[in-house]
């Protein structure tokens, strides 16, 4: 699992034990009043070349955890350059951005599956489980943080949970559910905010490693104070992509390895005695 460094937003790229490759988001850039903020486009300019660095041609699923710009916004080029065969999403209100990406799904004969609570199966060779947006969450007229798709995908004796931007709600509902099942690498809620990450959220989740994906000096204060704070207190390793840069944790089904791009920046640096 590679956390991409793109600024305030998710991109988070899996490559599945069988080979198969997974994108959950693309980052982008918020637009303001109509306006678009920059002419960058975080999915072409920043998710892409990544990927073809590694060199990878073709990812088989992209996702799209929620509608927001910083999350969907690079999509819509992702899924015309590496010609995904599914679209997985969460509960997708109709607005601009959301329409830019199904046109673009629609153009490369992409399968939209609009994935619920519930939904268990077996791919790439790993075990996923989906456990939010819940049967009959109904999106509003815009994207709302809470419309995210989570998921929980188990290798080995590893798991890993994936939460778009879910607020506290979600996670107390998936409680109730008695959803929220030990996970050793979390990808935090919404960049850290204080809106999610409650306290019997992370003490349910247990996670040894905490991914935040965040800007670096993001306006909004992410990851926040109260939040690290409760990570420290739960000894969880928390790696920051602000930080850090790219973030990968790498599991074999039985052990566990992370490398930054911090670290092996610092690595390639160090004197070989
Ligand atoms: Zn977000």
């Amino acid at each position: 699992m590679t956390t991409i460094d793109v600024g305030q937003g998710d991109s988070i790229f899996l490559a599945l034990p069988d080979g198969r490759r997974l994108l959950v988001d693309g980052g982008g850039i918020p637009s303001y009043g109509g306006q678009r903020a920059a002419r960058l486009d975080i999915g072409e300019d920043v998710v892409a070349p990544y990927l073809w660095n590694r060199g990878i041609r073709t990812v088989d699923v992209i996702a799209a955890s929620h509608g927001h710009e910083d999350h969907i916004g690079g999509l819509a080029a992702l899924v015309a350059d590496f010609h995904p065969k599914e679209l997985w999403t969460g509960a997708m209100p109709d607005t601009p951005a959301w329409r830019r990406l199904r046109d673009a799904a629609g153009r490369g004969g992409v399968t939209v599956t609009a994935m619920q609570a519930g939904r268990r199966f077996s791919w790439g060779g790993a075990a996923f489980d989906v456990l939010a947006p819940f049967p009959g969450y109904t999106p509003s007229d815009t994207a709302r943080n809470n419309d995210s798709l989570v998921m929980r995908v188990r290798y080995g004796r590893h798991a890993f949970l994936l939460t778009g931007d879910i607020e506290r709600q979600v996670e107390w509902e998936m409680l109730d559910a008695h959803e929220v099942q030990p996970a050793n690498v979390v990808k935090i809620p919404h960049h850290g905010s204080r809106t999610s990450s409650t306290e019997q959220f992370l003490a349910a989740v247990a996670p040894s490693f905490a991914v935040i994906s965040a800007g670096f000096e993001n306006s909004y204060g992410d990851p926040h104070e109260a939040v690290l704070e409760r990570l420290a207190e739960r000894r969880a390793m928390v790696l920051r992509t602000d930080q850090e840069g790219l973030v990968s944790i790498r599991s074999d089904g039985r052990r566990l390895y992370v490398e930054t791009g911090r670290r092996m920046a610092a690595r390639a640096v160090t004197p070989a005695w």
